[in-house]
């Protein structure tokens, strides 16, 4: 009744309750296990009277039996963990205490043995233990981080007297962490720059995170520019101290101030040069324009921006200008171009522009520089010069030069065109040395003047009168088709000279010789020709002056 009471209330205790009954000292055999113990374990009433051995497997049998051997030979209680699964696959750990009963012989009879379900505190210790490890990374993390950032770290308390630094602050500061231990940054940085480090500190200590660019004052004497950023270090809501992190910005800072200076000289160079200055992109568009558009053309130098290298270009000469920009960019090489551009009245103006391509360092194209200047004049004198070059100053006509690439234009065309001939008329005014003696020098230029005027009057737009020199001019007709049509201009030209000769009120009477040539043949040359013609007006001028002769090379 007793034992059944006992019973009753082990089956109603949660732990697992098992009463071992002890055979020889040596063998342990199931004598009572408790309703939890058999609904965890899986054992049935048909386990009472069974052997460890019997029951458990054996991995598990060993264990157990290893420990209840020891409440033998100890005769003490004995602890022990250990685990089991359940029917659902569950791990459960336990922590089981065998405490020996003794009959009145002080032999051992029984082990009790009260087995706790700790699985809950197993689990709760080992998520313990994985949150300290993370803890423990995340400290070495910090710390690696804290050692080995490049950037330099020092750490202060809320007064600001440094207490700790990183490997770096030595070598962005000059200074061992140690040797600033206790100072304050104020002492390294100069007064200009005191009021920046009160601001980052205040502003720290309220929590918020600030930078600024400063000097510092290296350990070797040098002036450092440095960015400082003042962090607070926040623990539980509250700003326990400070860290400063410091990098040396001074390569920084001097590279920025030399693109500084070298944009503020190109931003004079260009804003007062007479010169057009333009930058083009990789895309042909020209990205910047200088306010020497604006003087030189008339139009907004802004309107150039944003538009195309070929804007306002005249169009004759676009397709110069993309060729020798598109090669330039192409080849890696500067180009020069002469070309006209439109100006703001609708009129253009000559330029010349002086490009070259700039590369990054990575060698890719990156701008086009144009500089382009008016040559209006330069182009003006030249033309003047080509003019001088191929006119006689006096009647203003071609010249020996000019007449003689006539002529052989002209007898290109023969060679190319069987149909037509040419005809040159070689003139020499008659006795004209005697209107120099008689009248001086300057009627005398006079008449040759007139002299060219009339004979320009009388032949077609097509043909060319030139002066060969003194009183000599010679007329080239091109595309004579006849005998007849070279006699009816002779006559013409002689006929023009017959109306009165009124210089300087002296009443004249000038009048020429002229050897005609005619030739219709391929390969006749100019020299034939203008030897043809001398002869031919050797022979006039033999003939009494004022007549003409004709010779035909056919
Ligand atoms: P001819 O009938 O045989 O042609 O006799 P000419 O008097 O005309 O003699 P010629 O043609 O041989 O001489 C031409 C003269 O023209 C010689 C030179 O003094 C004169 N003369 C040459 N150039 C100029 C010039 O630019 N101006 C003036 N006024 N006289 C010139
Ligand atoms: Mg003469």
């Amino acid at each position: 009744m007793e034992v059944s009471f006992d019973r009753i209330l082990m089956d109603g205790i949660s732990d697992m309750v098992f009463v071992m009954r002890v055979k020889n000292d040596t063998e342990f055999v199931y004598d009572f296990v408790n309703r939890v113990a058999m609904d965890s374990t899986g054992m049935t009433q048909d386990d009472l009277g069974k052997t460890i051995h019997e029951v458990r497997p054996p991995a598990h049998a060993n264990l157990l039996y290893q420990n209840y051997y020891q409440v033998i030979t100890t005769r003490k209680t004995v602890t022990f963990e250990d685990y089991f699964v359940t029917s659902t696959g569950e791990k459960q750990y336990t922590e089981s205490t065998l405490t020996p009963l003794f009959d009145a012989c002080e032999n051992c009879e029984q082990i009790v043995s009260l087995t706790k379900n700790i699985t809950k505190e197993k689990q709760a210790e080992f998520e313990k233990n994985q949150a300290w490890n993370k803890l423990n990374a995340s400290r070495k993390k910090y710390k690696s981080l804290f050692h080995y950032n490049s950037d330099a770290i020092i750490s202060l308390d809320i007064n600001g007297h440094i207490t700790n630094g990183n490997i770096a602050v030595e070598t962005v500061t000059g200074y061992a962490p140690k040797e600033l231990n206790g100072l304050t940054l104020n002492q390294f940085v100069p007064t200009k720059d005191l009021d920046k480090i009160e601001t980052l500190f205040m502003n720290a200590l309220v929590g918020n995170t600030e930078d600024s660019q400063l000097i510092f004052l290296h350990k070797t004497g040098k002036k450092i520019n440095i960015l400082l950023k003042v962090t607070p270090l926040v623990i539980d809501g509250q700003v326990i101290g400070i860290y400063a992190i410091i990098r040396d910005v001074s390569n920084f800072v001097t590279s920025q101030k030399r693109l500084e200076e070298s944009e503020e000289r190109f931003r004079i160079i260009a804003e007062y040069a007479h010169d057009l200055i333009s930058l083009i992109n990789d895309e042909g568009d020209i990205i910047y324009a200088s306010p020497s558009y604006k003087k030189i053309l008339g139009f907004d130098n802004k309107e150039y921006e944003g538009n195309s290298f070929l804007y306002n270009i005249h169009p004759d000469d676009i397709d110069l200008v993309r060729e020798k920009v598109n090669l330039s960019i192409e080849d890696r090489h500067p180009f020069i171009v002469q070309f006209k551009q439109f100006t703001y009245n609708n009129t253009y103006i000559w330029s010349q522009s002086h490009g070259a391509p700039v590369f990054d360092d990575q060698n890719n194209f990156k701008h086009l520089v144009i500089i382009t200047r008016d040559i209006s004049l330069q182009k003006e004198y030249e033309s003047k010069l080509k003019h001088f070059a191929n006119h006689d100053p006096l009647t203003n006509l071609p010249n020996r030069r000019l007449f003689k690439s006539r002529l052989c234009d002209a007898l290109d065309d023969v060679k190319q065109d069987n149909k037509d001939g040419i005809a040159l008329i070689m003139m020499d005014i008659d006795h004209f040395k005697k209107i120099n003696d008689t009248l001086g020098h300057d009627i005398g230029d006079s008449v040759i003047e007139d002299f060219g005027a009339r004979i320009s009057q009388s032949i077609r737009e097509t043909d060319t009168v030139a002066r060969l020199g003194g009183d000599e001019f010679v007329v080239l007709l091109p595309h004579i088709h006849s005998k007849e049509n070279v006699v009816s201009i002779v006559e013409k030209i002689q006929k023009s000279l017959q109306h009165s000769w009124d210089i300087h009120e002296h009443k004249l009477e000038v009048t020429t010789s002229m050897g005609v040539v005619m030739a219709s043949k391929q390969g006749t040359t100019s020299f034939s020709i203008l030897k043809n013609a001398d002869i031919a007006l050797y022979e006039a001028k033999n003939d009494g002056r004022n007549t003409y002769k004709i010779r035909e090379l056919t």
